[in-house]
């Protein structure tokens, strides 16, 4: 009889990995033991381009994140004197959301309202204390609590709607990924980039800008030129604005057609001139004119015919 052998309780040791090829400058530098059905290793030029190409797209990277950092440094001195929407927009198209968290962050550090063309102090909620949040709408069904940084962000609601309206259209997909942005860059054997649209020239001259402000989002809206993405973008600032205790509908749009009510008020013309009192004029029975005393017209008497009328001299 033979003992059943005992079960290892050690881990069993790895197959050996399949072979990776690593590029390195120009040499290939292969680790593993090799498999008959390894992928053919890329020549000596290919492995170069490789190599190159991926220098290339870190340059580009570093010169568009160095765009963004400028632009987020002007954003937050916003807005200038000569300052216009344009300008802000054209700062933006390199932007991904988070980066629009940081212009938030810095513009709040620096006692700015999160929306660029605002002017204003942000709020600041009494009774600082050390709780992180702060119960907003009492009482009401949208009560709920909130980080009191993120309620410390904007100065009003209608910046807080303006503001995160902007933060919402922003492309999620990195500048130095997306396809229009770098088609046309160049580096050259100096590592120098070339081709990008840092000055936001190309940007300006293109015949429409992606990104809107509300109140131009809203004008579209009410003309109908509108996409199913607009609309979407919409549904998602009203949930943001929703986790922030602030309505979407209030202020920012106008009474719906069916409700208002509308007035022609027209300014009528006196023709006639001054309109004449009536006057009560007797007559005998001879045609002469007798008047009542005080209105009272005497029974006793000639028999007296009354007459009312509005013309003068009658
Ligand atoms: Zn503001």
């Amino acid at each position: 009889m033979t003992a059943k052998q005992p079960k290892s309780i050690l881990k069993k040791t790895r197959e050996p990995s399949a072979p990776t090829t690593t590029v390195v400058g120009s040499t290939i530098v292969r680790t593993g033991p090799p498999t008959p059905q390894s992928k053919p290793l890329p020549t000596p030029e290919e492995a170069r381009a490789i190599a190159l190409s991926h220098a290339h797209s870190i340059q580009i990277r570093k010169v568009l994140e160095l765009s963004i950092l400028t632009s987020l440094e002007q954003l937050v001195d916003f807005p200038l004197p000569d300052s216009t929407s344009t300008d802000l927009k054209c700062h933006l198209r390199y932007f991904q959301p988070s980066d629009f968290d940081s212009l938030m962050e810095e513009r709040r550090i620096c006692d700015k309202c999160s929306y660029p063309l605002c002017p204003n102090p942000p709020k600041r909620l009494a009774g600082g204390g050390k709780s992180t949040y702060a119960l907003v709408n009492k009482g009401k069904k949208t009560m709920r609590f909130v980080e009191k940084e993120k309620l410390e962000r904007f100065c009003s609601d209608i910046c807080a709607r303006q503001g995160l309206w902007l933060r919402i259209q922003l492309n999620p997909e990195p500048a130095w990924t997306r396809a229009e942005t770098i088609s046309d860059a160049q580096v050259d054997d100096k590592g120098a980039v070339s081709g990008l649209d840092l000055t936001g020239e190309k940007w300006r001259g293109g015949l429409e800008s992606k990104i809107l402000l509300l109140e131009e989002a809203e004008e579209q809206r009410r003309q109908a030129k509108w996409n199913n993405t607009r609309e979407a973008d919409i549904k998602k600032l009203e949930e943001e604005l929703m986790e922030v205790g602030i309505s979407f509908e209030k202020e920012t749009r106008g009474p719906k057609q069916s409700d208002s009510l509308s007035v022609d008020i027209k300014e009528r013309k006196n023709e006639a001139g001054m309109a004449n009192p009536p006057e009560l004029i007797l007559t005998d029975e001879n045609g002469s004119r007798v008047r009542a005393i005080e209105g009272y017209t005497p029974k006793i008497g000639p028999v007296y015919t009354r007459k009312i009328s509005t013309e003068k001299g009658e």
